[in-house]
């Protein structure tokens, strides 16, 4: 059977189950496609070399499955790609980083428990920003993930690699991170959806830290019915993440449907053709009997500056444990410090090294106040505004990022690498889920690039965003 990897998880899941295919052909259609793609896209960072196993051993479960009559789980046999800072017991996990190049996780993470429970199949660990910092895949340690649409842009990132796997059929679907956007972000540059869940709707147990405040786990797939599939599998209370909550499916609030846009913030330089495929989803929204109205959210003009600060912040704690002692790299030096310092300046790389000395100093006395604890107060400010918000909409609409996908080494300068992130970051301070859909093509340069629409609901709404996810795509 031809292009088995160019189905969706749920249209394979059903050939799987009417047994039409095998989670084998499923697998060896995705490994034949890495082998085709993956040596110019730089998105997956390692092939497992068991993945054709793992496929037969869901094949037999699912033969003893059928014969004892056990419920059989839709992502049985579902060939599936891992962001690199996600563990897999066994296997190595080094965020993209040259400190844990060799390291290997000793547990899995409540995600792949959960995934493996399933019968999923993990194909690989795909490509990402050194510990999920970044916004282009650039900052990885194994070099940056191409653009799928034009090899001379950037997939986006931090997931990178899981969105340009997923765009490109190298996985039927993946699993990401995203701190401040990196679901959405890669999803946007490369055509997929991507899920960033409520905070504590998915367990971090497992998911090597970058900050821990705004970090969660969520699905790449081709489309928003696979995402709400896999969603509902990672989703739960967890007793390892003490941040996690049970957050029961709700259900549609409001059938009306009403879109709050906030105007102010879209006039700070989206591109004008990404905001044409914006009006026209919006219009499509209002085709479909939704209410488009203008809302105003005086506080996020400050909600780059809080997520950076306190990015920053937590990032500096979070990688303290780094140390060339507990994890990876170990390089000696004269003296215990001379240990700490050359294995962590060999470590890691220039990104990750900025932002633990910025973080350090916001934290540090005499700067905490005027830094770390305004940010903390502006985050608590943006909550109120997008709580009351919710009382009046359903649903915050924005392009998700200003623009189609950067050319590499486009943004080599920092801050104009942190600017790309202002529609996306509210959602990780406020911890409200979003989801970004694709929205339509952009040209730039004779090539048409993906853009995505971002739909932010409130608290534990993720099945209010499936819903109007599914309107539109
Ligand atoms: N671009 C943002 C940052 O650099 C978001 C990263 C992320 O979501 N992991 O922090």
């Amino acid at each position: 059977m031809a292009n088995l990897n160019q189905l969706t998880i749920t249209e394979a899941s059903k050939k799987l189950a009417a047994g039409e295919i095998t989670s084998v052909q499923l697998t060896e259609a995705c490994l034949a496609e890495i082998e085709k793609k993956n040596p110019s896209l730089n998105a997956y960072l390692e092939v497992f070399a068991d993945a054709l196993e793992q496929a037969r051993l869901a094949d037999e479960r699912r033969a003893l499955s059928l014969s004892k009559g056990l419920e059989i789980s839709p992502l049985l046999g579902i060939p599936l790609a891992i962001k690199d800072n996600i563990l897999i017991e066994g296997r190595t996990a080094s965020a993209a980083s040259k400190i844990l190049e060799n390291y290997v996780a000793t547990y899995d993470a409540t995600v792949i428990k959960k995934l493996k429970e399933a019968g999923a199949v993990f194909l690989g660990r795909t490509n990402m920003d050194e510990f999920a910092l970044g916004g282009s895949t650039e900052n990885s340690a194994y070099g940056p993930t191409k653009n799928p649409y034009d090899d001379s842009r950037v997939a986006g990132g931090t997931s990178g690699g899981s969105a340009a796997a997923v765009a490109t059929h190298m996985a039927l679907g993946a699993l990401g991170s995203d701190t401040g956007g990196s679901v959405r972000n890669p999803a946007s540059f490369c055509g997929v959806v991507g899920l960033k869940p409520t905070y504590g709707a998915v367990s971090r147990s497992g998911l090597i830290a970058a900050v821990s405040s705004f970090d969660q786990i969520g699905p790449i797939t081709k489309t928003v019915e696979d995402a709400e599939l896999i969603f509902n599998t990672i989703r739960g209370q967890d007793p390892l993440d003490s941040t996690s909550t049970e957050n029961p499916k709700s259900e549609i609030r409001n059938p009306k449907k009403k879109i709050g846009v906030p105007r102010t913030l879209l006039e700070k330089g989206v591109e004008p053709d990404v905001l044409a495929c914006f009006e026209s989803s919006l219009e499509k929204l209002k085709g479909q009997g939704c209410e488009v109205v203008d809302i105003a959210l005086p506080s996020l003009d400050y909600a780059l500056s809080a997520y950076y600060i306190i990015n920053f912040a937590e990032v500096s704690t979070n990688l303290s444990r780094f140390d060339g002692v507990r994890y990876g790299l170990s390089l000696k030096g004269e003296s215990l410090f001379d240990d700490y310092a050359s294995s962590r300046e060999a470590g890691f790389g220039s990104e990750t090294r900025r932002r633990i000395v910025l973080g350090t100093y916001v934290l540090s006395a005499g700067y905490y106040d005027a830094y770390y604890g305004k940010a903390v107060a502006a985050r608590e400010q943006l909550r109120r505004e997008y709580i009351k918000a919710f009382e009046s909409v359903d649903f915050i609409a924005t392009p998700t990022m200003p623009d189609a996908a950067l050319v590499i080494g486009e943004k080599s300068d920092p801050l104009s690498l942190y600017l790309i992130d202002i529609f996306t970051v509210t959602a990780n301070l406020t911890g409200n889920p979003a989801i970004s859909i694709p929205m339509g093509t952009v040209e730039k340069e004779g090539k048409q690039l993906p853009v995505g629409l971002q739909l932010t609901a409130a608290h534990g709404d993720e099945a209010a965003l499936f819903a109007a996810g599914k309107l539109l795509y």
